[in-house]
């Protein structure tokens, strides 16, 4: 029996173990992390992160084929195959702070193994990592001083969060990069083997390791530079009275563009594309390549831009001051679907209304209170991030006193002076608007970055609408904001 180990049990490691658990029952696999929580979650009925159909899988395979535990030696000792899905944050210090990944965590996994391994293994890299990791892995590896050999490929995660399970189950393509040696090849193909089980062949790509590294990066880069693309187009459509969902709809026509990933938005979040491409800018640097780099960094610095448009929109709108006015904030995960927060964009969109003093009453159906408190509170990397349209230490200038986490969208409303929807939950199209517009404060204001909204059928109700990249109302014209 082939025996495959994950080291990190996150939103990457969890749920593409669970399906290679599910779709290869002749494999044994073990998904080990050091932080013990996470671990006895995954063991539990209540799983560590919320992901559609993930629950199921799961329970179909834990405890036959898919083990989730906290003695990472023992079953990394025991794999032929190990995955290596451990967080890759960006520097905060030192050299290439706020550019550069923090290859910390994955140089202490890739020690862990030299050191306890008996045998040869695979080691395959999931988490997302800077060009040319993989050679510093193999040094680390290589230098175990026991003879044994160790063949590292890398395998990037292309899942989105929120669609997880069915992109795994369904993937557009799985990536394989590894040494164009006859060893290389062959643990290439013990990995082809695994995905091949459930992936139709053409659907699996095998390259260089470099060009598999470099992929990830660029395939994130490209993502995000769409979204940063029609962002950049939203600001020009309420400037001028266009719609952007009808430019958006004219321009994906176009077979060679597509219609994927061009809605507009307060901005992309996630804990990939911002970090992967401020990665990829510091490669281009490293290069002699700053002109490519600035060319990235461009797609970041919309996405900044966007977040505080839709801040200085809301405080023009409300006579240019939110100070002790309630604002209710709704949705907090970067996306519909995870309660995923990481690079959120309501996190600066929330600290940029704090610093104006707004006192902000926040729902979202999957975001606990604590990581929501948490997430306003920490302190952001210092580099030319939007953090520096604002005093340099935003949680000096605001009170946690601001910040109220309640458990439904009526509460969140109730007495408010306006609405900020923030993700796309389903559940917030078929709120009782209504309900909400009778129980808040007069003129009644609703900024939705997201299209949740049917924006007429609000302005009939009696509210004042903004939606990023649309045809602006007379009252926000007669407030124009600073941008
Ligand atoms: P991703 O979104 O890429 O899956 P996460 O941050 O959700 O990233 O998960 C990474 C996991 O890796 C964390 O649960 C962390 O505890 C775990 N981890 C980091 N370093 C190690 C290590 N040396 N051994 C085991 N687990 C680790």
């Amino acid at each position: 029996m082939v025996k495959i180990c994950c080291i990190g049990a996150g939103y990457v490691g969890g749920p593409t173990m669970a399906v290679i658990a599910l779709k290869c029952p002749s494999i044994e696999v073990a998904v080990v992390d050091i932080w013990d929580k996470r671990i006895a979650a995954w063991n539990s009925d209540q799983l560590p992160i919320y992901e559609p159909g993930l629950d199921d899988v799961v329970k179909q395979c834990r405890g036959k084929n898919l083990f989730f535990s906290t003695d990472v030696k023992k079953h990394v000792m025991e794999a032929d195959i190990v995955f290596v899905s451990v967080n890759t944050p960006t520097k905060t210090t030192g050299l290439g702070a706020g550019k550069a990944a923090d290859l910390t965590y994955w140089e202490s996994a890739a020690r862990m193994i030299a050191d306890v391994s008996e045998s040869s293994k695979v080691v395959v890299e999931k988490s997302t990592v800077p060009v040319k990791t993989a050679e510093a892995i193999e040094k680390i590896l290589s230098h175990n001083g026991k003879g044994i050999k160790f063949q590292i490929l890398s395998n990037p995660e292309f899942l989105a969060e929120g669609t997880a399970i069915q992109d795994l189950f369904n993937p557009d393509r799985v990536l394989i990069g590894g040494r164009e040696t006859p060893e290389g090849q062959k643990a290439i193909q013990a990995l082809k083997d695994v995905y091949a089980q459930w992936v139709p062949e053409d659907r699996i790509i095998t390259t260089n390791l470099w060009s598999a590294e470099l992929s990830k990066l660029a395939a994130n880069a490209f993502l995000a530079q769409r979204i940063s693309s029609v962002n950049a187009m939203s600001a020009l459509c309420e400037a001028t009275g266009a719609n952007v969902s009808q430019v958006s709809h004219a321009v994906g026509k176009d077979t060679r563009i597509g219609p994927k990933f061009l809605n507009s938005s307060v901005g992309f979040g996630g804990s990939c594309f911002q970090k992967d491409i401020l990665n990829l800018v510091y490669i281009c640097e490293c290069n002699g390549l700053p002109e490519v780099a600035e060319y990235w960094r461009q797609v970041v610095k919309i996405n900044d831009y966007q977040k505080s448009r839709f801040v200085n929109r809301v405080v023009a709108s409300m006579f240019n001051t939110v100070s002790t006015k309630k604002i209710a904030i709704l949705g907090f995960a970067f996306k519909k679907d995870t309660g995923d927060t990481r690079e959120t964009p309501a996190i600066d969109v929330c600290k940029g209304l704090l610093v104006d003093k707004a006192e902000l009453s926040i729902y979202d159906p999957q975001v606990t209170q604590d990581q929501i408190q948490r997430d306003l509170t920490l302190r952001k990397f210092d580099w030319d991030h939007p953090i520096h349209l604002q005093p340099v230490n935003p949680t000096s200038c605001f009170n946690v006193d601001q910040v109220k986490v309640v458990r439904d969208a009526y509460e969140a409303t109730k007495g408010a002076h306006g609405i900020c929807i923030l993700t796309e939950w389903d559940e917030f199209k078929s709120l009782d608007y209504n309900k909400i517009y009778e129980n808040m404060q007069k003129p009644a204001f609703i900024f939705d970055g997201r299209y949740v909204i049917d924006a007429d059928k609000l302005r009939e109700i009696g509210f004042i609408v903004f939606s990023i990249g649309k045809p602006l109302d007379a009252w926000l014209k007669d407030m124009p904001a600073v941008v």
